[in-house]
């Protein structure tokens, strides 16, 4: 009887056909070893079966691993998997919750986001086995945790979906030899354009640029396109209507709000308890952590705060931290929504009258445009992409971006918006605390960390291409044709910031000067030999060299000054 048990507790048997059997208790997956009372009778059944119909009866269990932000049963790795047989592991570790300073909010979401959507699995029928976290849990790395499972289930193989960052690819493209079973790794249908269409796309330029990629996206899905394969409305882009500032009129909608439930409140505890270290609060959590819940904040972005998206998309605030903004990118990111869906949703907007085209078409190329091309690249470029550093800069992140301690006003709010919320909008991520880090020389290796920290959307594929290409400008231009370097006065016109600032926006050299004034010559100026030539920046290197030497001269000191002084400013 113990040889038989043995031979067959690695799989699973289809045991429908022996209900009728009283001593039969049950094969079920979960008991290492089959229960059964006795008896040689049944074991006789058993080995009957197996003789005559192995195929029917035995079905070898394959390991499906879900990631944190794969929450979704339309993740490829769930493709043509079997509840009753097929065995699901989701794992909350440290390697994963600890590999950078993740802020407090982003770790609670995540957490409660894997265990709903665990319980959800579960509710289907799924078997999931899910390690909450604890820090003295034995294993506290993924491979850590699969290993474990291996011994107790036996599986056929292991499957996921690819990962998204380059870290932990290059670890789980070594879990075949290091577990000794075979692991398939699935490709991520969630991505409008695969890893392979980008790479072909992209061959043979020498630049990329989003906005052709873009239309080749739009064609490919039909969003915004007439039967005529024109774009609607007549333009592929309407990015010059989308530059408004705000005034405070019309009123910005609330941001959506879910409050915690059991589940949510439990793992703030627990993040508080075991990440008390890491940057940001829990305070006022209300992200949604539920695919319906998320699918509610779409539908609440639609109704209220897309008709106005694309007017003042660019807009900053002292008083509003998320103004017309979707903040959809937590959930699409992490698989709560489907971005495709996303925008078939706001297209149909447009279509029923609900919101103009530049709000539609300028809220789609973010999603459509941007968040396609920056994955391309990543993927095509990794590992070495996250080495380049073409502007040669050294200088340390100030410390201010972790306390939002600076009279700067914007940086200050956008800091802080930051540490309150884990989220702060496009343009204050761009304009304000990428513009400083890039106008000062901080290390790309730097800032890119505090970016993939602080953000509940951040995960690599999208943090670094949009930090070292497009702020940084570390990539040589690459992404971007020309470096986003601006000076006080851009921050004044989209912006209400500069009029409760200590510093001055119309002064560049005193001491009470903004400082993104003179840094910015200074940047102009020190990189003379990268950007003079290029046409977008050519005007700029006219401006600087029409003003007095010393004009120029005290600016540089000014700049100098700053730069030895950042942590004060
Ligand atoms: C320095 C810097 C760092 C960034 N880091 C991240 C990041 O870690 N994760 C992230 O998802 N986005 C990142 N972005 C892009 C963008 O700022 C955020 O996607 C956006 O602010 C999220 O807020 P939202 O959902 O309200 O976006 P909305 O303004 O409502 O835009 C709609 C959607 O478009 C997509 N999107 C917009 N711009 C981009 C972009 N440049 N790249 C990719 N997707 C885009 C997002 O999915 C977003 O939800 C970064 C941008 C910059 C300049
Ligand atoms: S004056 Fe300068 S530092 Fe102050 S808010 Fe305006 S741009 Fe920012």
């Amino acid at each position: 009887m113990r040889g038989i048990v043995c031979q067959v507790s690695c799989t699973h048997l289809d045991t429908s056909h022996l209900d009728e059997y009283p001593d039969f208790i049950s094969l079920a997956p979960e008991l290492p070893l089959c229960t059964l009372r006795t008896s040689d009778y049944l074991l006789g059944v058993i080995k009957n079966k197996i003789r005559q119909t192995p195929e029917r009866i035995i079905y070898m269990t394959n390991l499906i691993l879900i990631l944190g932000d794969q929450l979704t049963t339309d993740i490829s790795a769930l493709a043509g998997a079997d509840p009753k047989h097929d065995r699901i592991v989701m794992a909350e570790v440290h390697e994963e919750a600890s590999y950078t300073n993740h802020h407090k909010k982003k770790l609670a979401l995540l957490f409660s986001a894997m265990r709903h959507f665990a319980q959800q699995l579960q509710k289907d029928g799924w078997q999931v086995h899910y390690q909450q976290y604890h820090p003295d849990n034995e294993h506290q790395s993924l491979e850590g945790v699969l290993s474990s499972l291996l011994n107790e289930i036996r599986p056929k193989k292991i499957i996921t979906t690819e990962c998204g960052e380059w870290r932990l690819h290059d670890q789980i493209s070594r879990w075949h030899a290091h577990l000794g079973i075979p692991v398939e790794i699935r490709t991520d249908t969630r991505f409008i354009a695969s890893k392979r269409e980008f790479a072909d796309w992209a061959e043979g330029r020498k630049q990329l640029r989003m906005e052709f990629f873009y239309r080749e996206m739009r064609r490919k899905t039909g969003l915004l396109m007439t039967p005529e394969e024109k774009p609607e409305g007549g333009s592929w882009n309407f990015d010059s209507d989308n530059r408004r500032k705000w005034s405070g009129k019309p009123a910005a909608p609330a941001p959506f709000r879910v409050e915690p439930d059991t589940i949510t409140r439990n793992v703030i505890d627990l993040v508080e308890q075991h990440f008390a270290d890491h940057f940001g609060t829990t305070d006022d959590f209300h992200f949604a952590v539920t695919r319906t819940d998320a699918q509610e904040a779409l539908d609440y972005f639609i109704e209220f705060a897309l008709p106005c998206f694309g007017d003042y998309q660019d807009a900053m605030s002292d008083n509003e931290d998320w103004l017309f903004h979707s903040i959809l990118s937590p959930y699409i990111n992490c698989g709560l929504l489907d971005p495709l869906s996303v925008c078939e949703t706001a297209a149909r907007a447009w279509y029923a009258g609900q919101a103009p085209i530049n709000a539609v078409e300028g809220f789609i190329r973010q999603i459509l445009g941007w968040r396609e091309f920056v994955r391309g690249i990543y993927w095509l470029h990794m590992p070495d992409y996250a080495k380049e550093n073409r502007l040669g800069n050294t200088r340390a992140l100030p410390w201010f971006y972790w306390t939002g301690d600076t009279k700067m006003r914007c940086m200050h709010n956008a800091i802080d918006a930051t540490r309150r919320n884990a989220y702060a909008h496009h343009i204050q991520r761009l304009m304000v605390t990428g513009n400083f880090g890039l106008l000062a020389g901080v290390k790309p290796e730097e800032i890119c960390d505090w970016y993939l920290a602080v953000y509940a959307d951040a995960y690599d594929w999208v943090e670094l291409p949009n930090v070292l290409g497009m702020v940084m400008h570390a990539d040589g231009g690459y992404l971007g044709s020309k470096p986003y370097a601006a000076s006080g006065k851009y921050i004044q016109r989209m912006s209400d910031h500069c009029s409760n600032c200590h510093y001055s926006v119309s002064k560049s050299t005193e001491p009470d000067a903004c400082p993104f004034n003179s840094l910015y010559w200074h940047f102009i100026d020190r990189h003379r030999a990268d950007f003079e030539r290029n046409p977008r920046m050519s005007m700029m290197y006219r401006n600087w060299d029409k003003q007095k030497p010393e004009k120029r001269e005290a600016l540089l000191q000014r700049a100098g000054y700053l730069l030895e002084h950042l942590d004060d400013l």
